[in-house]
């Protein structure tokens, strides 16, 4: 195929160019009403998810975690030694690849002596393989790990290795150790799980897998990273995950929870796990939005994720190229087959492109034609990073609105709590963690919707991988070894 540039840029359709650009600038606008909006709306949905099953978008998932104390707290209120001491596993499995842990806790004077981990990727193909064939393959990645045991690592005597799990799905958790996966989402359609206890999933592998090992506890990873950084710092109140998927959890009071039987957690408080990918009310969408989601394998369904998580912010700027192309020629009159493949232009793609500071945009140019499989000029590339930025914007911007709506729900329900006080959002996720642009973005959302003097008592932290410490530590809060004698 030729590489001239002249012909085919001469074809290009200015004005129809423009005006998909304009429209699509208008659909994704986010001025302060809009946020306002989403926030307020956010809050709204979580309380109709608190109030039953079923009762809005929002899962607002009981998670049983309802003891987070600090380090010292852990020793303290823990009383017996052996609650925190010794060595305990964590499994993280995330969008794309999983994650294997061990951590060695020493007790009060050495909190964590040493991590070791490992990570994993999974193989496309098992994301729609059975579910026996998905968990027997994180089985046995977590054996080949626990064989490669180092010197500084070692049980106590007469334990079994235990586990903390980290499942980033949808599970309706039945108790800190089991759970039913509702649905899968993040691009995994894996056959036989939905409905099925995940725990006993991941038992019947590692018995297949020979591997000796018991789950203690059963952890969203937006809960892992709340009660990894909680560890540390307990003005945490919340953590969000920006990565392939979304999602938010927060510190709840137990009375505010009408759904919840009685508890006896004597903090009066427990995390809730919202998934709040599944929010969808107030959005600014248009209709690449639509038919992203009608042609996605989970229609309907995770739409505030699909609006502002990494699996999609890139498919979203393909399909406005896509259609930049083939109604006003962009790139010429050829219609390249990478442009027209769903997923082809991924998020750390358009990243890479927002980072571009040279005048000529050669580094834009270069992705798109690595990416997209398109020749492009200046004024083509020009148009891409536009694109880019207004789909980016979007999504960080909304990503703080949903944050300020968790806040003010939590500061509505008892005054001073949030605001009156520091408090500390983690935050985690590839996202979140590697797209300075979206970062600034969501930013900016929180400080325009709180206004300057409540948003310095809100300080959003990075805390990165704290989802698998937390998932240890929360295995050694449950230890079923806490009781025995
Ligand atoms: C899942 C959540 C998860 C989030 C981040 C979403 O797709 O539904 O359970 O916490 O991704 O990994
Ligand atoms: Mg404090």
């Amino acid at each position: 195929s030729s590489r001239a540039l002249q012909p085919r840029m001469a074809v290009r359709s200015a004005s129809a160019v423009t005006q998909i650009l304009t429209k699509l600038q208008k659909d994704c606008a986010t001025p302060l009403p809009i946020l306002r909006h989403v926030a307020d709306a956010m809050a709204n949905d979580m309380r109709a998810g608190l109030a039953f099953d079923g009762g809005s978008d929002l899962k607002m998932i009981l998670s049983y975690v309802d003891s987070l104390r600090t380090g010292v707290d852990f020793v303290r209120f823990g009383g017996d030694e052996r609650d925190e001491k010794g060595l305990f596993y964590a499994l993280d499995l995330r969008g794309t690849n999983f994650r294997v842990l061990r951590v060695q806790l020493g007790g009060q004077e050495r909190r964590v002596i040493a991590t070791e981990s490992e990570q994993v990727p999974i193989p496309q193909e098992l994301m729609c393989a059975t579910s026996e064939e998905l968990f027997d393959f994180i089985a046995s990645g977590l054996a080949k790990f626990v064989e490669k045991k180092g010197g500084e690592f070692c049980l106590l005597p007469g334990r079994k290795r235990e586990l903390g799990f980290t499942f980033s799905f949808p599970v309706k958790q039945t108790s800190i150790d089991s759970g039913i996966l509702i649905n899968w989402t993040k691009g995994f359609a894996v056959s036989g799980t939905p409905g099925r206890d995940v725990v006993a999933c991941l038992n019947e592998a590692m018995r297949r897998q020979g591997l000796d090992m018991q789950v203690s506890a059963l952890v969203n990873d937006a809960v892992g990273t709340l009660a990894g950084a909680r560890y540390w710092d307990d003005d945490v109140m919340v953590a969000v995950i920006l990565g392939t998927g979304t999602n938010a959890c927060y510190v709840e009071r137990t009375d505010a929870i009408p759904k919840m039987a009685a508890s006896n957690s004597q903090s009066g408080t427990t995390i809730v796990n919202t998934e709040w990918g599944a929010f969808s009310t107030g959005l600014p969408l248009t209709e690449f939005d639509e038919e992203m989601d009608a042609e996605s394998i989970n229609p309907g369904e995770q739409i505030f994720e699909k609006t502002i998580s990494g699996m999609y912010l890139g498919e979203i700027v393909r399909r406005v190229l896509l259609r930049m192309t083939e109604t006003g020629s962009l790139f010429g009159s050829s219609i390249p087959e990478k442009l027209q493949t769903p997923f082809s232009l991924r998020t750390p793609h358009i990243c890479s492109m927002h980072q571009e500071r040279s005048s000529d945009l050669e580094a834009v140019g270069s992705v798109l034609y690595n990416e997209a499989g398109v020749d492009s000029d200046t004024e083509a590339r020009e148009i891409v990073l536009e694109v880019c930025d207004t789909i980016v914007k979007r999504g960080g911007r909304l990503a703080g609105a949903g944050i300020v709506g968790i806040l003010e729900k939590m500061e509505e329900d008892t005054k001073g709590r949030i605001f009156g006080k520091r408090t500390v959002v983690a935050m985690d996720g590839g996202l979140y963690e590697n797209y300075p642009e979206y970062r600034k973005y969501l930013q900016d959302a929180v400080m325009e919707l709180l206004g300057p003097e409540l948003s310095e008592k809100v300080v959003m932290e990075h805390s990165k991988d704290g989802s698998g410490i937390g998932a240890a530590l929360l295995a050694a809060a449950n230890s079923k070894y806490r009781h025995s004698t």
